[in-house]
């Protein structure tokens, strides 16, 4: 039995690898998904025909847990919005630090004067950290749904924060080197790790928030390999490393698309949403541009260059750009995507979108590429895009953006924006690049205004 757990843990292992390695690309990200989900299929069947440790009533509490879990689970998944996607992996990766926190406090309550120090030290890994990302990621979870939109700074915010850190390892260290757990420093060690999730969390808003959604998924796959790790699950150990690895690169690449220091993200606590002074002021005129003026703007252009943003998911215009994009192409206009990296509301959130209405991969260009190409634009057509086009991130010291790489979308010889309102992007702060002489408001629903330009566009061609 032992030699086939350890076959299908190593099966289950390769397929995540393999599978993660697939998704690299948005042509063979599905198949990668399958694959990793085989994986994930394999390392469950190995869990469950490996011997287990509290005797023959486990696989009762398996299956009822299993069930509620799935009842659960899988309505909520079914019916999520495409634009509330984020939320759904905040409260998942909520969940798994939950799981990890109970099995921590399981095992510390049952140690005894044999367990060994690593085995200890093990267990409070698992609570400290998964009590920190279940907490971490409720509060993360309300500030994505909009729900909490105060961010919150105690004078002293970052000694108090070193400080806390300090009591959780050092409670921690107590624990594994004592014989007996129950005692109260495995209580403090829990609250004040749930404490230390809120307090960490809560300062941070506005625009940063894509480097904690991705801190807090690394977070939960070191709770979860800690978890692998009490129980020797290898396929839970890798499991758990390949997801804290993967989210401690996402989550330097957030920094660096933000272009700030992991530490300045998480002790300065600078982005705050909503507290953006506006440099231009509200009163100011923003200028619109006719459907005819925009279709004809478009089809003489010789380029056009989309920046798609959050408003493009929530109106879900995916489909109806690629069919825009075919008709500009019908007449010689080259129709390209820049794409931000913390546009939209998830890491690769508009990759997913444009993949998803089959635009080529190779019309997509990255931020750097895409600045490059904005020189030689004709029109640039920014849908639903706000704070990742602000040039208060380039020019204007004092606001909360400001250092924040943009798409300097005014280095086009035209800019039309399409947005329903004056709403202001995540980070709740003016937009400077609305008001601009180079800059037309193509107003409305980003789905309707782009059907009415096709309209316009199958007339003129
Ligand atoms: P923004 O949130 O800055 O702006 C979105 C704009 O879309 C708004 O100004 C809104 O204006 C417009 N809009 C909304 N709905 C529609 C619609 N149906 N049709 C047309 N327009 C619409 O989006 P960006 O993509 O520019 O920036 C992303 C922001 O989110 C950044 O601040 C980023 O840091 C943050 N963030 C990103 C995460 C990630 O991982 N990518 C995670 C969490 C936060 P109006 O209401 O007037 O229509």
């Amino acid at each position: 039995m032992e030699s086939l757990v350890s076959i299908l843990y190593m099966i289950a292992v390769f397929a995540f690898a393999y599978g993660i390695r697939m998704m690299r690309s948005p042509k063979t990200a599905k198949q990668g998904n399958v694959i990793s989900l085989i994986g994930m299929l394999l390392g469950l069947l190995g869990s469950l025909i490996q011997p287990l440790p509290l005797g023959d009533n486990n696989y009762l509490w398996i299956v009822m847990s299993m069930f509620i879990g799935s009842a659960i689970g899988l309505p909520l998944a079914q019916k999520v919005k495409m634009t509330a996607m984020p939320q759904l992996v905040a409260m998942f990766n909520g969940l798994g630090g939950a799981s990890a926190t109970v099995i921590g406090i399981v095992e510390l309550l049952n140690i005894n004067a044999q367990t060994p120090f690593s085995s200890k030290f093990i267990s409070v890994l698992a609570l400290l950290i998964g009590a920190i990302s279940f907490t971490g990621s409720i509060l993360a979870y309300l500030k994505l749904e909009g729900k909490l939109r105060k961010q919150w700074v105690v004078p002293g915010h970052n000694a108090l924060n070193l400080l806390l850190l300090v009591i959780m390892f050092g409670l921690g260290i107590l624990i594994a080197t004592g014989t007996n757990g129950i005692g109260w420093p495995l209580w403090v060690m829990l609250a004040l790790s749930l404490f230390y999730g809120v307090f960490f969390v809560f300062p941070i808003g506005g625009a940063d928030m894509p480097v904690v959604i991705s801190l807090l998924n690394s977070l939960t796959g070191l709770s979860a390999a800690a978890a692998g790790g009490i129980y020797g699950n290898k396929a839970m150990l890798i499991g758990g490393i390949l997801v804290g690895a993967s989210g401690t690169i996402l989550t330097l690449m957030m920094c660096q698309a933000m272009n700030r220091s992991l530490w300045n993200v998480i002790l300065a606590g600078k982005f705050t949403a909503g507290s953006g002074a506006s440099s231009n002021g509200t009163d100011q005129v923003m200028k619109e541009i006719t459907k005819p003026d925009a279709a004809i703007l478009m089809q003489y252009s010789k380029n056009v260059l989309v920046i798609p943003g959050y408003g493009l998911a929530v109106s879900q215009a995916q489909k109806i750009v690629k069919e825009m994009d075919d008709l500009l192409g019908g007449v010689d206009v080259s129709v390209k995507y820049a794409i931000h990296p913390v546009a939209g509301r998830m890491p690769g959130h508009m990759n997913v979108l444009l993949a998803e209405a089959d635009v080529p991969y190779e019309k997509l260009l990255d931020l750097d590429d895409a600045n490059a190409a904005l020189k030689n634009t004709d029109v640039v057509l920014i849908i639903g895009a706000n704070d990742v086009v602000n040039p208060s991130a380039n020019d204007d010291p004092g606001s909360p953006i400001y250092g924040m790489p943009i798409l300097n979308a005014l280095d086009a010889k035209h800019v039309i924006v399409m947005k329903r309102g004056r709403g202001a992007g995540y980070s709740g702060i003016e937009n400077p690049l609305f008001y601009h002489d180079k800059t037309k408001l193509y107003f409305g629903d980003a789905k309707a205004s782009l059907n009415e330009i096709i309209a316009e566009l199958k007339e003129n061609l």
